[in-house]
């Protein structure tokens, strides 16, 4: 039999020294206890998915990483005025920028998967591009994703239609782009007409869409397409030309916004919907959308989910008295047992 002494020393943490434990045997507790230090690279986050049912959809939101969003890249507010609205508001910040989730939306409805963008896949570095390894810790396979519906053609939404090798990431999809977004970034005349600092994105596009435009399952809609019952794009352009918010009816008095970069800056253009981003294709547009989409979704009371709010981006739009609005996010949650409603007021 094992002395308890035997027992202890072999079911010690593991980096705790055979000698000090020794000690604590013995009863000579002659050295404080020290927290074993833990090697940073087994210290990781756990997998970016969270989980909510909007009525009868199952949403899931999937995380991809973050981008650092620079202070300049805000513009019709005045430097002071972007001070105040930062002040207390504990974004995490480098020297790089403001710290700017992306993610991307699983809709599960009927027999049917539906993804909403797909996140950065290769085209933000290594840091980024966790949409689908985190659709698979979901439990989901990309092969049963039947529909990608994107809000419009920057990198950050479009690039995950590749893995990481540059093949199909979601290959039975059919992928649908707004005509305005896939006539402008994927139109090599537009691309050189564009401002510098934009004509690599142009390329980023026209590679995600290759194979499935190959493979006859890219689409471009217009206004006039009808998806599926309960789905409805949402005219939102003005950050690109096509942009799209993509609405979803949940049954049960529930509706799901999925509105795509609406919102870059949450702790900025809630409170100052008319401060604009860097990247706005149309800034004055943009500001006009956002105004009016802030106002729909406030006074309606749906669910929001953005693609750079802060992870699962999943909420609720209000208004504050003092003017502007303010973002309700969505509380953690068990998803109730089935026929059990839960309210949200
Ligand atoms: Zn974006």
């Amino acid at each position: 039999m094992l002395s308890f002494m035997q027992f202890l020393i072999n079911h010690r943490p593991s980096r705790l020294p055979s000698w000090r434990m020794a000690f604590v045997v013995a009863g000579i507790v002659i050295v404080s206890w020290v927290v074993p230090a833990v090697a940073a690279s087994s210290f990781q986050q756990v997998p970016g998915v969270y989980r909510q049912l909007v009525g009868s959809l199952q949403v899931t939101a999937l995380f991809d990483g973050v981008v650092m969003l620079p202070r300049g890249y805000l513009h019709d507010l005045s430097s002071a005025s972007l001070e105040s609205l930062l002040d207390r508001r504990y974004v995490p910040e480098s020297a790089k920028g403001l710290q700017t989730a992306v993610n991307a939306y699983l809709v599960h409805w009927g027999e049917h998967w539906t993804l909403v963008d797909t996140g950065t896949a290769n085209c933000f570095g290594p840091e980024l591009g966790q949409v689908l390894d985190n659709l698979r810790s979901a439990g989901q396979r990309p092969e049963d994703i039947d529909t990608v519906l994107l809000t419009h053609a920057h990198p950050d939404h479009l690039c995950g239609l590749l893995d990481r090798e540059g093949h199909m990431a979601y290959p039975n999809a059919t992928v649908w782009l707004s005509a305005e977004d896939a006539d402008y970034w994927l139109n090599p005349e537009a691309q050189t007409k564009a401002p510098e600092a934009m004509r690599g994105l142009f390329d980023m596009a026209r590679r995600a869409v290759a194979p499935y435009e190959a493979a006859g399952r890219f689409k471009r809609f217009t206004k006039d397409n009808k998806f599926a019952p309960g789905i409805t794009a949402l005219s939102s352009h003005g950050h690109t030309p096509g942009h799209t918010s993509w609405f979803f009816e949940g049954g049960d008095g529930q509706y799901l916004l999925i509105w795509g970069d609406i919102v870059h800056y949450h702790a900025v253009q809630f409170t100052n919907p008319t401060a604009s981003f860097e990247f706005d294709s149309d800034r004055q547009q943009a500001i006009a959308t956002r105004q009016a989409l802030l106002a729909r979704a406030a006074e309606q009371g749906w669910w929001v989910a953005g693609a750079h709010l802060p992870f699962p981006g999943l909420g609720h739009v209000r208004v504050e008295q003092s003017g502007g609005y303010r973002w309700v996010p969505a509380e953690f949650s068990p998803i109730p047992a089935e026929n059990e409603a839960v309210q949200h007021k």
